[in-house]
């Protein structure tokens, strides 16, 4: 039997039968094995304490006082609606960009444009001075 500790397996299979030997054969099964033992010997030992009188009252009083104060919790059905919506304003906020361009702009540049071709061509034509 391969060790299940060493092998990272299940250790409650030094508990079936037939695992004696393994765990007389290997100190890290043994200690295992005696450290159970140890907390079951623990355990019926152990007595709960009585429960107070009123306990049961005052619990359920603060729960009572928790669920009070979980005032957002009607509105947890809707949470994901809202992440959505928030993505999706998000979303349009970044794809808005700039503000565009006024068409007054793109006009005047081509003004300019065609002034440039105008005095080119007076140029090539020889009817203006050079500079
Ligand atoms: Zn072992």
């Amino acid at each position: 039997m391969e060790c299940p500790l060493e092998m990272g397996g299940r250790p409650e299979i030094l508990l079936e039968p037939g695992a004696e030997r393994h765990a007389a054969e290997c100190a890290r099964c043994r200690d295992w094995l005696r450290n159970l033992e140890t907390t079951r010997q623990a355990l019926d030992l152990w007595q709960p304490e009585p429960v107070r009188p009123g306990f049961d009252r005052a619990l359920w009083q603060r729960i009572e006082a928790e669920e009070a104060r979980r005032w957002w919790r009607p509105w947890r059905p809707l949470a994901p609606a809202l992440a959505a919506a928030a993505v999706l304003v998000g979303a349009v906020i970044l794809s808005s960009g700039p503000e565009p361009r006024p068409l007054a702009e793109f006009a005047e540049i081509e003004q300019i444009e065609q002034t440039l071709s105008d005095v080119q061509m007076l140029r090539d034509l020889g009817l203006t001075q050079p500079l």
